[in-house]
């Protein structure tokens, strides 16, 4: 059976108003719905409020400047390992051999876009039954000394890579809106995004909260891309139960399908 990737958003597992909190009913269900899936799965979660204010803060995104951002690297790292070992955590909690890869230690990237991954250690951990975990990172960046690999960039490049069937994004809404629902009451959501629809939106741009690595907008960006090699994939409501135990057993339409058959 292929993979799915599974890509959870820092705005589900955190809560982005409060630095380093983990939002562990979220968390600890998310795990035990994950645990239900009867094929391989690789999982990818976002920065939230662990990431987001380090990295904001020391300006990687931005590219290497001054020496103090090396310290910021390594503290940005440090609070990414600290989210990615309370996922793997839960996830263990719920009985699944989740391991933890280091994203910076597989990815090299080139002007903010992945350049290479490498993707043998991770299927070797799939093939052996295991559930790696990855997660958005600082890195090295070829052209800009530094920088951070979004969890959405990376999920989209190793399902490529990896050969999954599918990919889900769960977010904390129930999936892409003609326009931010947390901002316009008349926002309708969309069952399916495809290049051409894509072309004509007009797209807030930013999530509610401040994200260095950008919101929905770079989601679909990058999912539109992976359609183009016919990975289908699901932007969908990772915070109310049972939605990603669903899609992880095969349903389709609970979200917003992209670049997918209507
Ligand atoms: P995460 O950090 O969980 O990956 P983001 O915060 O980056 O998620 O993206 C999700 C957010 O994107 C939503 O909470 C919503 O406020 C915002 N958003 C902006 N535009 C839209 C849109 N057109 N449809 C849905 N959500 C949108």
């Amino acid at each position: 059976m292929k993979p799915y990737v599974v890509k959870l958003g820092g705005s589900v597992i955190t809560d982005k108003k409060k630095p380093f909190s983990v939002r562990r009913q979220n968390l600890n269900r998310l795990a035990r719905e994950l645990s239900k899936s009867k094929r391989p799965l690789v999982i990818v979660h976002g920065g939230g409020s662990f990431g987001h204010p380090l990295a904001s803060k020391y300006k990687i995104s931005g590219g290497y400047r001054e020496e103090r951002q090396l310290m910021g690297f390594a503290l940005t790292h440090r609070a990414m390992e600290q989210l990615n070992a309370e996922v793997v955590g839960a996830m263990r909690s719920a009985g699944v051999p989740a391991v933890a890869v280091q994203t910076s230690a597989c990815a090299v990237v080139k002007n903010g876009n992945i350049l290479t991954l490498e993707k043998r250690p991770i299927k070797k951990l799939l093939d052996l039954g295991l559930v790696p975990v990855l997660y958005g990172d600082t890195v090295p960046d070829l052209q800009k000394g530094m920088g951070i690999l979004s969890g959405d960039q990376l999920a989209a490049r190793l399902a490529k890579d990896i050969g999954a069937s599918r990919i889900i994004f769960g977010v904390d809404v129930d999936g892409v809106y003609t326009s931010d629902p947390r901002k316009n009451r008349g926002a309708e959501i969309l069952k399916n995004i495809t290049q051409k629809d894509w072309n004509q939106l007009s797209f807030s741009g930013d999530s509610r909260i401040k994200d260095v690595t950008g919101g929905m907008k770079n989601k679909v960006g990058e999912l539109l891309k992976l359609a183009k090699s016919g990975i289908e994939s699901e932007i969908a409501n990772a915070a109310k139960p049972g939605t990603i135990e669903r899609l992880v057993n095969g349903e389709r339409g609970l979200g917003t399908i992209i670049g997918g058959r209507k």
